[in-house]
């Protein structure tokens, strides 16, 4: 009986025992479920806190986007005004170009540092080449003299003052006679070469430049100018005629005032001017108004240059060139 009561004992002991060690388990279980809930609690909570902070990091970004939304609907949207344009009137598109334009005049008027003056004198030497001279010296401006042939001693003296002075010696025929030079091809290029080998022989300068009496335009040649100037090019001559003009060949008894408007009103729309003016001998007002003439031009800070291999062309008519 002592024996069953240990066993029962023993029995309940180890029932004991056996439910304590079911509880140690249990318990071990428990708190591993308990680190691990705790681990993924924290867990949790960084990923939630991570959220948040790139939310507040990116924040920012998205009303950059947003913002460049904003400027691309607005490009859009001068697109759009840019495409309607096509609906906008014509008046208005007009009105927008002369705007745009008179800004550029604008500017040009305020700053006229790129305009540049080829000012030339036809139809010298004469007593008025040498008054030319001496107020081009005054003034330290070079010019461009297209001259016919004459031989005797003091027009020879012009030819080489005007190369000495740093000017450009150009030909403009030797008899300035219409009804010959233009009366056929070869009277025109026999012409040529008396005017371009005189000049050579006097000055050691060959000659480069040339203008046609009455220019390329004129309409009394019985040649086709074209021609004539295509025939000048390959003989390695360049042409010259002219976009602005003081008025002093038009027959008109113009006044001083108004031959320097007619050429300031011309500099004013080219930015390059090739001025057309007369050295001849009855050309006497051209001379009394060149140094007003000068003085504005150098008031408008205006480049006043002889021509040379930079000029850019002003040629009525035109032809390829070689
Ligand atoms: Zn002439």
């Amino acid at each position: 009986m002592r024996k069953s009561q240990d066993d029962t004992k023993k029995i309940i002991e180890g029932g004991y025992s056996f439910s304590q060690n079911g509880n140690k388990k249990k318990n071990s279980v428990i708190k591993r479920w308990a680190v691990l809930g705790g681990f993924f609690f924290i867990l949790n909570i960084c990923f939630i806190i991570g959220i948040c902070f790139n939310r507040r990091v990116q924040g920012p970004k998205d009303k950059a986007v947003m913002v460049q939304g904003a400027e691309n609907e607005a490009g859009h949207a001068e697109l759009d005004k840019e495409q309607s344009g096509s609906k906008v009137s014509k008046k208005d598109k007009k009105d927008k170009v002369d705007k745009q334009t008179d800004k550029q005049h604008q500017t040009s008027k305020k700053d006229n540092v790129n305009k540049r003056v080829y000012l030339t004198f036809d139809d010298g030497p004469s007593k008025n080449t040498e008054k030319v001279l001496d107020i081009l010296k005054e003034y330290d401006v070079h010019a461009t003299f297209f001259v016919i042939g004459k031989e005797d001693d003091f027009s020879k003296s012009m030819y080489k003052r005007i190369v000495e002075e740093g000017h450009t010696l150009g030909m403009h025929s030797y008899s300035h006679k219409y009804n010959e030079i233009y009366e056929s091809k070869k009277a025109f290029f026999q012409d040529y070469r008396k005017i371009k080998k005189l000049l050579y022989d006097v000055t050691g300068v060959r000659p480069v430049y040339y203008r046609f009496p009455g220019g390329t335009s004129n309409t009394i040649s019985k040649v086709s100018m074209k021609s004539l100037a295509s025939g000048l090019t390959k003989r390695g001559s360049v042409y010259f005629d002219w976009n602005a003009m003081s008025g002093d060949a038009t027959g008109k008894d113009l006044t001083k005032k108004q031959m320097i408007n007619n050429v300031l009103k011309d500099v004013e729309i080219h930015n390059t001017s090739v001025v057309l003016m007369h050295d001849a001998s009855e050309k006497d007002k051209t001379v009394e108004m060149l140094p007003d003439l000068l003085k504005k031009l150098k008031k408008m800070k205006v480049d006043i240059l002889p021509i040379d291999g930079d000029t850019p062309l002003v040629q009525h008519v035109k032809v390829e060139n070689k």
